[in-house]
């Protein structure tokens, strides 16, 4: 009796069992690739927290997020274009030329099915300077060595409008390199480099380590020209705390340049409820994102923000997704 029962029991635990995990297997799972960035970087950071953010619950939402290490801006958003990604970030000013089909991406076309997220941080044009250089200023470029980014990144473009403000190019520098900043920071420990440039969120942990270790750097400031801010709806003046990298040679506390908000991105492609869904795990753990990367100390809840802060720099429409997220939270 004892033994029929357990047979009993168990070939029903089974059914139910094997409907249980039926029903799992039954609910699709939808993987988005995520385009980031260099290791060592914000976006690649990123890139994971929000993985392990969304991944947690795959079990109940279906959906999985995974990281793709990438050289930056440009590289993500044509990895959307081309589908290979379904989520991304970028820089503003990338996101600008990408909807209109200018600049730096004008060969690629209007990228119509580009779609906004969620603002992050600002990051700041960034340039990395030895002391031996002597680069103090702008106008010091003239004849040195300098590492401008690669052609994927949002860096390059930035390096390109930084020197522009004092009317150089990269033909007027001793050498213009294109490499990225992990490996401009290998150069100038060889003694290779008198600068480098990138486009970054502070304080970011890497160069941090490196500006500590290595001893002699400073930043260079700049200064955004009144054609550059009223042009491109996306910069604005900005500025580096000097304490926030020990060990920098500047004086004084901060290191004045321009700034360029960041945003998650995805494509029209991508359904509602996805995007619903991982726009709601985002804001939940916001607290989760500012522990571990700290530019995204800036990133507010909408119900915290002004219409204005939540568009500024804008360019692709919203994501239908996260429009109806922010209606449910009362915001439009
Ligand atoms: N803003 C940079 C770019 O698009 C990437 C910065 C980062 O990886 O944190 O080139």
């Amino acid at each position: 009796m004892y033994h029929k029962l357990t047979t009993v029991t168990s070939v029903f635990l089974l059914v139910a069992l094997s409907i249980i995990s039926w029903g799992y297997s039954a609910q699709a799972e939808t993987t988005l690739i995520m385009g980031t960035g260099l290791p060592g970087g914000n976006y690649y950071k990123l890139g994971q927290l929000l993985a392990d953010a969304v991944n947690k619950y795959t079990a109940q939402t279906g959906i999985r997020i995974k990281p793709r290490p990438t050289d930056g801006s440009f590289s993500n958003l044509k990895g959307l274009q081309d589908g290979e990604f379904q989520l991304g970030i970028t820089q503003a000013d990338a996101e600008y030329m990408a909807w209109n089909g200018k600049g730096h991406w004008a060969k690629n076309g209007k990228f119509k099915g580009l779609r906004t997220v969620y603002e992050l941080y600002t990051e700041a044009v960034t340039c990395v300077a030895t002391v031996e250089s002597g680069i103090k200023t702008c106008a010091d470029f003239r004849g040195k060595r300098v590492a401008l980014g690669t052609e994927g990144s949002g860096t390059h473009i930035n390096a390109l409008e930084a020197l522009s403000t004092c009317w150089l190019k990269p033909s007027d520098l001793g050498q213009a390199l294109s490499v990225n900043p992990p490996q401009a920071v290998k150069l100038m420990t060889q003694g290779k480099l008198d600068a480098f440039f990138y486009t970054v969120g502070h304080p970011n942990n890497q160069l941090r380590k490196f500006i500590a270790n290595y001893g002699r750097a400073s930043m260079v400031p700049f200064m955004p020209t009144k054609a550059m801010s009223s042009q491109a709806p996306y910069y604005q003046k900005y500025f580096i705390w000097a304490s926030d990298y020990p060990g920098l040679r500047n004086h004084g506390m901060k290191v004045d340049t321009f700034g360029i908000p960041s945003f998650l991105v995805t494509t029209d492609k991508v359904p509602a409820k996805i995007i619903y869904e991982i726009g709601r795990i985002f804001l939940s753990q916001l607290e989760y994102f500012k522990r571990n990367l700290p530019p995204m100390r800036e990133v507010d809840p909408p119900e915290r923000q002004s219409k204005r802060d939540l568009h500024w720099g804008v360019s692709a429409p919203f994501h239908e997704g996260i429009k109806k997220l922010s209606k449910e939270r009362g915001i439009r």
